[in-house]
C-alpha cells in the first residue's frame, strides 16, 4: 500500500471526527506489518484539554486489539502532527509517517519529528 492510499483512507476517516468545538476534522490511518489498516480520528470534549488527537485514537485502537511497537509499518494523517503525538510515533517505532503540510503529503520518519527525543 502507498502512502497515498492511507492517507486516502484517513480522509475518509476524518469524516467521522468529532469537533464540534474546533469544526477541525482530523483523520488517521495505520497500516499495520501484517497488512491490517487501523483509523481513527479526533475526538473532542468540552473539557478542552481531554480531546483526543487522531494518530493516537487509530494506535489506541490498535493496542486494544493486540498490536504492540514494532507492528506498525506507516501511519498517515491529515494535518500535522502535533508534539505529543510525534512521541507516540516514536514509542511505536513506525518507519514511515505521511501527512499533509502546507498542501503537500510529506513523508517523515519519526525520529525526523522529534530529534533528541525523550525515551526510558
Ligand atoms: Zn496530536
Amino acid at each position: 500500500m502507498t502512502l497515498e492510499e492511507l492517507h486516502a483512507q484517513a480522509a475518509a476517516a476524518a469524516e467521522n471526527a468529532y469537533a464540534p468545538y474546533s469544526r477541525f476534522f482530523v483523520g488517521a490511518a495505520v497500516l499495520l506489518r501484517d497488512g491490517r489498516v487501523v483509523t481513527g480520528v479526533n475526538v473532542e470534549n468540552a473539557s478542552y484539554p481531554l480531546g483526543m488527537c487522531a494518530e493516537r485514537c487509530a494506535l489506541a485502537r490498535a493496542v486494544a486489539e493486540g498490536v504492540r511497537p514494532g507492528e506498525v509499518e506507516a501511519l498517515a494523517v491529515t494535518a500535522s502532527p502535533c508534539g505529543g503525538c510525534r512521541q507516540w510515533l516514536l514509542e511505536f517505532g513506525i518507519d514511515r509517517v505521511a501527512f499533509m503540510h502546507e498542501g503537500e503529503l510529506l513523508e517523515r520518519a519519526p525520529i525526523e519529528l522529534l530529534p533528541d527525543s525523550f525515551s526510558l
